[in-house]
């Protein structure tokens, strides 16, 4: 069973992953692009009850996605590092940025989403399924 530790960037917030991740993402939307600040995210969603925040207090913020669900993300409000992510339309799942996990080597992203929305330089991953907007249920 893997084991996964991360945190933000000054190191208030740490938590801990038990088990597999449900589903790893790349996602190429706008939002995930304003909320990271980069190119593209890799989401690693894992069961809620799989996480353990062992230390810090976020602060969270809301927005709606494109399908109308409310999106809260939780960031450190010391450095603004954006760690958590949730989705009224998954309930259970959390979403881990990529980024905030100390060791992601053995992360393997599955999928990627809104691929139509990727910038010209960002890199499409032609080993994960494709879907150029919203993944199909
Ligand atoms: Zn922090
Ligand atoms: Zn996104």
């Amino acid at each position: 069973m893997s084991e996964y530790t991360g945190g933000c960037l000054c190191g208030a917030v740490r938590y801990k992953v038990i088990g597999e991740p449900v589903r790893v993402a790349n996602c190429h939307c706008n939002d995930c692009r304003k909320v990271t600040g980069a190119s593209f995210a890799t989401n690693v969603f894992v069961k809620e009850e799989n996480l353990v925040i062992e230390s810090g207090v976020t602060k969270s913020y809301q927005h709606k996605s494109d399908s109308g669900n409310m999106m809260p993300k939780k960031f450190c409000p010391e450095c603004g590092s954006q760690i958590f992510s949730y989705g009224t339309g998954s309930p259970g799942v959390v979403g881990i940025k990529v980024g905030s996990i100390d060791d992601a080597n053995d992360i393997k992203p599955q999928i990627t989403v809104y691929a139509a929305r990727a910038l010209p330089f960002s890199h499409v991953d032609k080993s994960t399924e494709i879907f150029q907007e919203m993944r199909r249920r």
